[in-house]
């Protein structure tokens, strides 16, 4: 549905040049709810921005739906817009407006009459679960009611895509939560392909089915949402991926004794990123008992990512080098995800 293909584009400004995307290329499949997270500055709005050409791309191609957006002409581009459904931080509503108006802004073009236009409007503030409040105006809703007037707005002309920017950064934690699910009923509902572009793991690990790592204008790493923070590969990923594991208690159970203990005596302490049903510590008193050795969970914690159990667990081992390094490669021989995070990783022998 959207088809980014090696594009670049730099900023030219008088302080110097700021290469904003460097060779992105992503695909968007359709009907499927794409992530695409970065730290602030990674590109992430300028990517958005170059999919409706509020940008232009200094390489590449950009299509949308099948249609070439960077080669479009200015009347095409205006009727390809109207499909291509937009929201943000902000909402951007007009303040004078009732609800009403908002959402019946974009129809303003369009070829129905008025009575229908009115039923449509209505249709979507039913959909948006504000039914009843299309007399009011922006200041007199929540941020989280703003927001579904600006997704119904953005819904008005049946669009083929939306392109969501830190839709739900202005909101609370719980709003944050009852926006994702109305975008996953719409995905759902009206077979709308959603692209999603948040700096927050809290948007992107419950509705996202794949997910892209925007780092410094490039693109670390794309794939299943379980996948990409199971296996994080980028640093920047990593960093993404710890904090949605590591907490307070994490970092408590790293101080403690025992931990140091295990580092002084020739052992070491790992954090591991189990995927599915192996995230337990059956595995790891499995993986004890066969290789001779002692480990022992220090700390765990399990997350959910779009409906895949992902674990991630820190175990002292303690035991013969030899062994330990037979059991460590084992783990990762299995897809575990393994780093030593205090103590040194034994090399195993050569024989
Ligand atoms: P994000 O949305 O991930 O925070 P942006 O796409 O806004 O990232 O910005 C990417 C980079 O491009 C940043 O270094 C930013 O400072 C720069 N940038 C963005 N917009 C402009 C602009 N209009 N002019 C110059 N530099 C810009
Ligand atoms: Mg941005």
């Amino acid at each position: 549905m959207i088809d980014i293909e090696n594009v670049s584009k730099t900023y030219r400004t008088p302080q110097g040049d700021v290469a904003a995307l460097r060779d992105v290329s992503l695909h968007v499949r359709s009907g499927e709810i794409f992530g695409a997270i970065g730290r602030s500055g990674s590109g992430k709005t300028t990517l958005i921005r170059c999919i409706n050409r509020l940008e232009t791309i200094d390489q590449g191609r950009i299509r949308v739906g099948g249609e070439e957006i960077t080669s479009m002409a200015e009347a095409e581009l205006r009727r390809k817009r109207r499909k291509i459904g937009m929201i943000f931080q902000h909402f951007h509503l007009l303040r004078n407006d009732t609800v009403r108006q908002n959402v019946a802004l974009p129809l303003r073009h369009s070829t129905l009459g008025r009575r229908e236009r009115a039923d449509k409007v209505h249709e979507l503030l039913d959909v948006v679960g504000l039914g009843d409040r299309a007399s009011a105006y922006p200041s007199q809703l929540s941020g989280g009611q703003r927001q579904r007037v600006a997704i119904a707005r953005a819904l008005a002309n049946d669009p083929e895509i939306l392109l969501c920017d830190e839709a739900t950064s202005a909101l609370d934690p719980e709003t944050t939560v009852s926006i994702l699910a109305l975008l996953r009923d719409v995905n759902r509902s009206l077979g709308l392909t959603i692209l999603l572009i948040t700096h927050e793991m809290s948007v992107v690990k419950d509705i996202c089915d794949r997910v892209a790592v925007l780092h410094a204008g490039e693109v670390a790493e794309v794939g299943t949402t379980a996948d990409v923070f199971a296996r994080p590969r980028h640093e920047a990923t990593q960093q993404f991926s710890r904090s949605l594991f590591d907490d307070d208690g994490a970092t408590a159970a790293l101080e403690t004794p025992l931990v140091e203990g295990i580092a002084a005596s020739g052992g070491f302490v790992a954090r591991l990123l189990f995927v599915g049903e192996e995230a337990n510590a059956a595995t790891i008193s499995r993986l004890s008992r066969s290789y001779g050795v002692d480990l022992s969970v220090v700390y765990g914690t399990v997350r959910v990512l779009h409906g895949v159990l992902v674990g991630c667990l820190y175990v002292a081992f303690d035991g013969p080098p030899d062994r330990l390094a037979a059991a460590a490669d084992d783990l990762r021989a299995r897809g575990v995800g393994l780093d030593v995070v205090a103590g040194t990783h034994p090399r195993r022998a050569v024989a």
